[in-house]
């Protein structure tokens, strides 16, 4: 059984088993030169009724559902009543829930008030997952991520104040070569300030639709990392962040040369010594057909 989703669909690795309601539909923003995710589909925002029918229907198939994901890929950017009305309504139809979550971007939590970000988070929204992609605000700007390294932080801080699980995705190799130390460097800095619950490192991987725009809004020539020097990039980035308390750390996605996980600060030493490990038996490196974004 599964419902009419309007294709593609899109959602965090940890959420595979999720049952996905669409809230939204594509992006609010949709310009990140990197990003091809929802470039087929128009913004829009689906109806109430819609959307209730879809949550009675599956109430009867999945009674026992017990995670659940809003997307696509900025349900939050969906008025605040008319999403606790969704969470509300999820909550008084699956008994069993214990978890709801959906993307964010910077603006959609900054354009939110700090009561409203509570409220959805006392109406049941516990995660939000955000892509940070670079701390550098060089490369987000020839990225046009369409946030700074400071709108990061400060979304990123709202959402932690506001009681959210928070999961943030970054981009290896999205600098280049140009800039693999500065954005190593600022993600470290970014995260270390932020904390967030859980941290995804993801590698660049382009479908070949976007590379002419990437590498035109990047603005200079584009010097793609190589395996052992998006490696080098990952140790840099493991190296400098500094945290007190625990993050899961992991860059198991698809994109990766190689799944490599823990949790930071404890198993920082662990981390880094498997990527030297790494780095000197290239042929452990995940091939590359098997990589996607
Ligand atoms: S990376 Fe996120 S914010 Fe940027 S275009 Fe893709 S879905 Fe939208």
């Amino acid at each position: 059984m599964e419902l009419a989703y309007d294709y593609p669909l899109y959602r965090p690795p940890s959420e595979s088993r999720s049952l996905i309601f669409q809230v939204t539909l594509g992006c609010s923003f949709n310009k990140c030169s990197f990003c091809d995710m929802y470039r087929t589909k128009n913004y829009s925002e689906r109806p109430l009724e819609e959307i209730f029918s879809e949550i009675e229907l599956m109430g009867k198939h999945f009674p026992h559902t017990r995670r659940v994901f809003l997307a696509d890929g900025d349900a939050l950017n969906l008025g605040t009543e008319k999403l606790i009305s969704v969470i509300t309504r999820i909550r008084g139809t699956f008994e069993s829930i214990e978890r709801i979550s959906c993307y964010s971007m910077p603006k959609n939590l900054l354009q939110k008030s700090a009561d409203e970000l509570k409220s959805l988070k006392a109406a049941g929204l516990d995660m939000v997952y955000l892509g940070i992609e670079s701390g550098n605000d060089k490369i987000l700007k020839k990225v046009t991520k369409g946030a700074t390294s400071n709108m990061i932080i400060e979304s990123c801080k709202k959402a932690k104040d506001a009681g959210f699980i928070l999961s943030c995705m970054i981009i290896l190799g999205l600098g280049g070569k140009t800039y693999s130390a500065d954005h190593a460097r600022d993600t470290a800095k970014v995260i270390s300030n932020i904390a967030p619950n859980y941290i995804g490192a993801l590698t660049l991987y382009m479908e070949p639709n976007i590379e002419k725009e990437f590498y035109e809004k990047f603005g200079e020539t584009f010097l793609p990392l190589k395996d052992n020097e998006v490696l080098d990039e990952l140790y840099n980035l493991i190296s400098d962040i500094n945290l007190e308390n625990d993050s899961i750390f992991r860059a198991n996605h698809a994109s990766n040369v190689y799944a490599i996980g823990g949790t930071l600060p404890n198993d920082k030493k662990e981390m880094l010594q498997k990527i030297i490990h790494l780095k000197e038996h290239p042929e452990l490196f995940k091939p590359k057909i098997l990589r996607r974004f």
